[in-house]
């Protein structure tokens, strides 16, 4: 899992740009699935097997990102947030930015050093006191390097081991690689009695951190009885915060999510919810329910398309989600899959 984590982690994918992710993904599965396709939001769609019984499995290949909003005389770029971001972690981080031919571009997020810093100043950065310099002489050389506004640039991080752990990884976009690492490995380790039972999409979304609307369009043009849903969740388990805020933990198992942002996401049917505990139990898979009160997936927009679609919303946790060093369990998002597997074994929508 690790090698092709690594590989999705790096890729360069903000919302609405996703291409190479897409790209490498669809290298990954393309010798596993029976067809392949893209719709008009850059969703990719593969179709495996041909049972009855229609089954939705996807995940976000979006990243959150940065887009240049201008360009000053001396060649300094300013640039709005592509999803949640927060400022202070971005400060001081080297940035890529992809201009219009796909050249890699890089650059450092700035900041005035804390020497020229007023008292407390550093406690209010907000997204537009922040720079990037690309090292261009001037706008002119900037322009001749074809940058231009509406750019998209993402933190130049590469995934690793923590430590001396071979469990622990770190980098940028876990959230959420994580899921289309855990959706190809599924594609390619799939149960061989599934594809005669069932029909499976595998959907790798577009644009879900600017408002989940891959999977909305996505999951309005399939049919199906079942979604599930696969994503990260921010875990508690690091010092200051309280665990009566946030009290899944890395490395402690498959996230389900019993509801998002306190009801304003997903609400999980109390039936489905009772029979995936039961199927986890029985298969002694390691799993934490999760009561979220900030933050939605996809899950919460799939249940509701249509007339509704019974979806189960699965969770890796990870740690300092949405930084350029988010932190997850290798071993977690092995049980995410088993999870998965043992969910649609069971006919975990059925009600
Ligand atoms: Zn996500």
């Amino acid at each position: 899992m690790y090698d092709l984590l690594k590989k999705l982690s790096e890729s360069f994918g903000p919302s609405g740009y996703e291409k190479e992710v897409r790209d490498v993904i669809k290298n990954e599965i393309k010798d596993y699935v029976e067809e392949i396709k893209e719709d008009v939001l850059g969703n990719l769609i593969a179709k495996v097997g041909n049972g009855k019984k229609k089954v939705l499995v996807e995940a976000h290949m979006d990243e959150i990102a940065l887009m240049v909003k201008h360009i000053d005389d001396k060649g300094f770029i300013s640039v709005v947030s592509l999803g949640g971001w927060d400022a202070r972690v971005l400060l001081g981080q080297k940035v890529v930015l992809r201009n219009y031919k796909n050249e890699k571009i890089y650059g450092v997020a700035g900041s005035k050093p804390v020497h020229l810093m007023e008292k407390n100043e550093e406690k209010e950065i907000k997204i537009k006191d922040i720079f990037i310099d690309v090292g261009a002489k001037d706008k002119k050389e900037v322009e001749k390097w074809n940058i231009k506004v509406g750019d998209v640039l993402v933190i130049d991080a590469h995934l690793t081991y923590l430590g001396k752990s071979e469990d622990l990884v770190s980098g940028k976009a876990l959230d959420n690689r994580i899921g289309c690492a855990i959706l190809i490995d599924l594609i390619k380790n799939l149960p061989n009695e599934f594809k005669d039972n069932y029909t499976f999409y595998f959907v790798f979304t577009t644009q879900e951190e600017l408002g989940l609307k891959g999977a909305r369009t996505s999951a309005f043009d399939l049919d199906v009885d079942c979604a599930i849903s696969v994503d990260t969740s921010p875990a508690g388990d690091t010092p200051g915060i309280e665990e009566k805020i946030a009290d899944i933990k890395v490395g402690k198992g498959v996230v389900i999510d019993v509801v998002q942002a306190e009801g304003y996401g997903l609400v999980m049917r109390r039936e489905i919810l009772d029979k995936a505990i039961d199927v986890l139990e029985k298969a002694k898979i390691p799993y934490q329910l999760e009561v979220g009160s900030g933050g939605v997936s996809n899950a919460a927009i799939l249940y509701i398309t249509k007339k509704g679609i019974p979806t189960v919303g699965i969770s890796v946790a990870t740690r300092n989600l949405h930084t350029p060093v988010e932190v997850a369990s290798l071993k977690d998002m092995e049980l995410a899959k088993k999870a998965i597997i043992e969910l649609i074994k069971a006919d975990v929508c059925k009600l």
